[in-house]
C-alpha cells in the first residue's frame, strides 16, 4: 500500500513536494504551499492543490518534477 502522494498543483502542474506517511516534504526550490480558509494552494500561483498517490515507491523529486514539466508543455 502506497504511502506517498505528490502535492501537484492543478493550475501551474508544479509540485510543491511530496506527502510520505502523513508528513509533508516540501520539494526543492519550492515555495510551502500557502494555508488558506483551512486548505492548501500552490505556492507558485495559489492554485488548487492535489493529491496523486505514488505508487512506483519513494520517488525522486526530480521524477515528479519531470512530470510537471511534461504536463504543463
Ligand atoms: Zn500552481
Amino acid at each position: 500500500m502506497s504511502s506517498v502522494y505528490n502535492v501537484l498543483c492543478m493550475m501551474c502542474g508544479r509540485s510543491s513536494g511530496q506527502l510520505r506517511g502523513g508528513r509533508f516534504y516540501q520539494a526543492p526550490g519550492a515555495p510551502m504551499p500557502i494555508r488558506e480558509h483551512g486548505r492548501n494552494r500552490c505556492g507558485f500561483c495559489s492554485g488548487n492543490l492535489y493529491l496523486e498517490p505514488d505508487d512506483s515507491g519513494i520517488a525522486p523529486y526530480t521524477i515528479a518534477d519531470s512530470l510537471a514539466q511534461r504536463r504543463a508543455s
